[in-house]
């Protein structure tokens, strides 16, 4: 067994690789273009806020969970809880631990860059021996460092404490949480939560564990065809229009709703109705996929409207609806999905401006 294989043992026996009984990490760190160790920050949003300072050693991160953050004021020692290492391949993940899994919330890459040591010359000694002396050269973090061990807690975590050394580098009153952004994609957590590039399974050893997540492209809709466009023209004030292969049943089509302004003609509900159908292509990648509330003037933009959220028993089988199952009694239940150009249409006809 390698060494930072051994190392990794407590990482993978807080985790579940029953998938697989492939060894967790490796000593197979990326190649790097000056051979210093590297060290990385991640902000860890779990149950609670932390950064996790990362220091390469022997091929695994050796961790600490830092509550309030590194800065590079000296007068700011901050509290940090010696964690298990970490495989390599943790080190540039960002992205969405999974939530009921082991660190469950969503991680940004911080800061990252090299670390030396400046005092001794075998880190993992150093470490044993609770006192670490170290330069950083990251993008946020850089200068002389320390950790010091100073207790262990209840669950037998051993606390340190790190600080930043008065040096060229120091800054008073320097707040890691004035410098939310990540290094690597500028991304806040909020925006990373909110649309994450990747996922960490720490179900699965290290080498499969980041899962890449790519955004499926939305489908695309095709515009109107010209005999369409005539079919609808060539309508009475009510009738059945075939778009697209729905029949939509069209009412009160020569019903001016918005008059005529600049000397230019009224626009009328057919002419509203066509409109509606030639953007739908460009509109629809924006409604597809989530329930709508619609604001409806039946009688024009000069009378009061009001907003129509439930789905009326006369829509078309064939319009998409979600069901909110939360509602609570006297909530509206059934709201209408605009995923197709003659759902869209059907919202025209409805006076949905
Ligand atoms: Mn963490």
């Amino acid at each position: 067994m390698s060494e930072a294989t051994e190392r990794l043992e407590k990482y993978r026996s807080m985790r579940d690789f029953s998938v697989t009984a492939e060894p967790a990490g490796a000593e197979t760190a990326p190649p790097r273009a000056d051979g210093a160790p590297r060290f990385v920050v991640q902000r860890h949003r779990a149950r609670r806020l932390h950064y996790d300072v990362r220091l390469e050693v022997r091929g695994v991160l050796v961790s600490w969970a830092v509550p309030k953050g590194p800065s590079l004021d000296p007068a700011r020692k901050q509290l940090a809880v010696h964690v298990e290492d970490h495989p390599i391949e943790y080190f540039d993940f960002e992205g969405v631990i999974p939530k009921g899994e082991y660190g469950g919330g969503d991680v940004v890459v911080w800061d990252w860059g090299t670390w030396r040591l400046t005092k001794g010359d075998d880190a993992g000694a150093a470490i044993e021996s609770g006192e670490l002396h170290f330069d950083l050269t990251g993008e946020k973090l850089r200068g002389h460092f320390m950790l010091i061990r100073r207790d262990r807690d209840q669950s037998g975590k051993e606390q340190w404490l790190l600080f930043h050394k008065k040096d060229e580098f120091a800054q008073e009153g320097w707040d890691p949480e004035d410098h939310p952004r990540s290094v690597k994609t500028g991304r806040t957590n909020d925006e990373v939560a909110a649309a994450p590039t990747a996922l960490w399974r720490s179900d699965r050893p290290a080498s499969e564990a980041s899962v890449a997540l790519v955004e499926a492209a939305p489908p695309s809709w095709e515009a109107p065809a010209s005999d369409e466009l005539a079919a609808l023209d060539d309508l009475k004030t009510a009738g059945t229009w075939v778009f697209q292969g729905r029949e939509l049943r069209l009412t009160n089509l020569d019903k001016v709703l918005f008059p005529a302004r600049n000397g230019g003609a009224p626009v009328t509900k057919r002419d509203l109705i066509r409109y509606h159908a030639l953007v739908a292509p460009s509109m629809l990648p924006y409604l597809y996929d989530r329930p709508i509330n619609s604001h409806r003037y039946p009688d024009g933009v000069d009378r009061p409207g009001f907003w129509h959220k439930e789905v009326p028993g006369h829509a078309p089988e064939w319009l998409r609806q979600w069901h909110n199952d939360e509602a609570d009694p006297g909530e509206t239940e059934c709201y209408a999905v605009v995923d197709s150009p003659p759902a869209l249409v059907w919202m025209a006809n409805f006076g949905a401006l």
